[in-house]
């Protein structure tokens, strides 16, 4: 609401905020980003970020001693956003684009969980990694530690270097063993959250893992 300027003489407010009525309207037009953005999958030229479901999570998992497996502590793994996003990085040219009009400040194409489809780029990369052959999904972490998750008829097998557990079809961990003794602790938090973000693919984005699934067979 604007003063018409052959009335601006005096000194009344030129702009006016919203009635109500007005405001509530604009309010309505809100999109709900915070549930369903997806920007970075219209903007995307190469249809490298896929979107997915996943069953929401809050669970505790145990971190354990290296030294014999005996469980330690506890820490929490909680998923709450039940839509996310995939990064397919073969497919991917870095172009930036996703990063210009993600809704956050961050980087869709590097920061969200990067599955390849070509098993040499997957060796290369050195870092956040996705890689599914079959049942068996293998990754690296943010710090470049490489494991696996085995999908099994009782649920998952997790392994890398240091131990083996098994999980449950709800992702609770039965059973954790170490393969060899070392110092310090482990949490379970990537066994978890690996195994969950696996079975919403198979689930929700199957189109996603076909091509590696049906080369395995
Ligand atoms: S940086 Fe990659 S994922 Fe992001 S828009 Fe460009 S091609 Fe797509
Ligand atoms: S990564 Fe950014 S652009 Fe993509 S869905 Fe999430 S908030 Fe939206």
């Amino acid at each position: 609401m604007r003063l018409p300027i052959a009335k601006r003489g005096g000194f009344e407010l030129v702009t006016h905020g919203l009635r109500a009525e007005e405001a509530s309207q604009e309010a309505s037009r809100c999109l709900q980003c915070a549930t369903v953005c997806d920007k970075c999958v219209q903007v995307c030229p190469n249809r490298a970020n896929v979107p997915y479901e996943i069953a929401p999570l809050d669970v505790q998992v145990p971190i354990v001693s290296l030294s014999d497996g005996a469980v330690v502590g506890h820490e929490r793994v909680a998923i709450s956003q039940p839509r996310q996003i995939l990064h397919v990085d073969d497919w991917c040219n870095e172009c930036g684009n996703c990063t210009t009009f993600c809704v956050h400040e961050g980087k869709p194409y590097a920061e969200k969980p990067r599955l390849f489809w070509d098993r040499t780029a997957f060796d290369a990369s050195g870092h956040s990694a996705l890689f599914v052959d079959g049942a068996v999904l293998h990754a690296k972490t943010s710090d470049g530690t490489s494991f696996r998750v085995v999908l099994s008829e009782d649920g998952y097998a997790y392994e890398d270097a240091d131990l083996t557990a098994r999980l449950t079809p709800t992702f609770a961990v039965a059973e954790v063993r170490p393969r060899r003794r070392g110092d310090g602790v482990r949490s379970l938090r990537a066994a978890v959250e690996t195994a969950a973000l696996f079975h919403a693919l198979r689930t929700s984005a199957p189109f996603i893992l076909r091509d590696r699934e049906e080369g395995a067979s």
